[in-house]
């Protein structure tokens, strides 16, 4: 049976690239966001609606994805937000949408796919981290916070199924360029250039690359593992 991989975010960015790569590969791609929009000239298996900062939401989309297409056997935990700002200035509302949806969300999701994992002995799941995790960035407390949040998540996992035959590992971006990173003014992305060995950002098929690896045949031996994917950038964090 063809396996069934969900990618959340994956109308876009980084998400839509994994899901055009796990499609290539022959996996049964299943994409997840609230849009509930397929990526552009990809044919994944199926495209719902799941907003991840929402519980019931998670649990729900879960359902229709196994029910629909079969147990999750590959979950990527790809879609994130951004609320920058500086943290004098950072509202309730910013810090708790941001570690609602990329910390949170991941670990539910990770929790929703679970029993499926143990009962085939079986699974891979790939959390989107970010350089910044490692790094700190002004302007992201909430954001770093959520990414490095991720790291001990998945490590924690790794130890908990280790010995079931699932995986979990981190890919950690530096800049890539998505929607994200196109909010980004002028300056601030000069700035950042300066900074990176690669002197330039990545685009998002680099950063799907790395997911496919994790979660293919050749990586059962790999878990806990965090994977950047920054040209450069994170070098010794
Ligand atoms: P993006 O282009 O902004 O796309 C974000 C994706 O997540 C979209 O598909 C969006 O779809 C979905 N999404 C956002 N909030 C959601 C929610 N509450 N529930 C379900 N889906 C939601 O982002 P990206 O640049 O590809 O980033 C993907 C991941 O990589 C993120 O976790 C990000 O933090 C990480 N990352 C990105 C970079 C970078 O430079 N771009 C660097 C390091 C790490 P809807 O809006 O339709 O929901």
């Amino acid at each position: 049976m063809t396996t069934v991989a969900l990618v959340t975010g994956g109308s876009r960015g980084i998400g839509a690239a994994t899901a055009a790569r796990l499609t290539a590969a022959g996996y049964r791609v299943v994409v997840a966001s609230r849009s509930a929009q397929p990526p552009a000239g990809v044919e994944v298996a199926g495209s719902i609606a799941m907003d991840v900062s929402d519980p019931a939401s998670i649990e729900t989309g879960l359902a229709e994805v196994t029910e629909q297409y079969g147990p999750i056997g590959i979950l990527v935990a790809n879609a994130g937000v951004t609320r920058d700002t500086l943290l004098m200035r950072m509202s309730d509302a910013d810090i708790d949408e941001v570690l609602a949806t990329n910390l949170a969300g991941s670990i539910r999701l990770a929790r929703g796919v679970l029993r499926g994992m143990l009962r085939a002995k079986s699974g891979r799941i790939v959390f989107l981290s970010s350089v910044v995790g490692m790094l700190g960035s002004a302007g992201q407390v909430n954001y770093a916070a959520s990414k490095a949040g991720l790291i001990g998540a998945a490590r924690s996992l790794a130890r908990e199924v280790g010995s079931r035959g699932i995986t979990v590992n981190i890919v950690a971006p530096g800049f890539v360029d998505t929607d994200m990173t196109a909010e980004l003014d002028e300056e601030r992305r000069t700035e950042i250039l300066g900074a990176i060995p690669a002197g330039r950002y990545a685009d998002p098929g680099e950063v799907a690359a790395a997911v496919e690896y994790l979660v293919g045949p050749d990586a059962g031996y790999v878990t806990g593992a965090v994977l950047p994917v920054d040209g450069g950038l994170g070098m010794g964090h």
